[in-house]
């Protein structure tokens, strides 16, 4: 999915109504792999789109997240943040940029030990630390005041 047209027939297939600004949303989110908030998502479509509200960006998501065609991430002390990459893979943050990261992972063949008789609605993997340009600049720091 990566047209206007394939989106459009996308949205469709989910039982969304493929209006003009739920096809530019989704566009982004393919376009944009930076897990963005609605905030974000909202003001650079707006610049394409003067007419745009907020409100039909954020029920937008809401109708996104609701038809599966979205995932909610939520990282810890962070916004709400939306990623249209249905995979199974797992998040990085970096504490010092704040930038977030995905990396390849499975669920499958994981043991949830204790959780045998409970229903998993949702499955995440959140990883914190130090991406490698801010791991570079620590390193540096830190040859300069030794
Ligand atoms: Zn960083
Ligand atoms: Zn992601």
């Amino acid at each position: 999915v990566n047209s206007q047209k394939q989106i459009k027939k996308y949205l469709a297939k989910k039982g969304l109504r493929p209006s003009h600004v739920r096809v530019q949303v989704f566009r982004y989110l393919l376009e944009h792999r930076t897990h963005p908030t609605a905030e974000e998502i909202f003001s650079s479509l707006a610049e394409e789109m003067p007419t745009l509200s907020r409100t039909s960006v954020y029920n937008t998501l809401r109708a996104f997240t609701e038809a599966g065609l979205v995932k909610i991430i939520t990282v810890e002390g962070d916004k709400v943040r939306f990623d249209a990459d249905l995979s199974d893979h797992g998040h990085f943050r970096c504490s010092r940029c704040g930038k977030i990261y995905d990396f390849g992972f499975s669920f499958d063949g994981l043991r949830w030990e204790g959780l045998e008789d409970f229903e998993v609605e949702s499955k995440e993997l959140y990883l914190r630390g130090l991406c490698p340009e801010c791991k570079l600049k620590k390193s540096r720091r830190e040859k300069e005041e030794s």
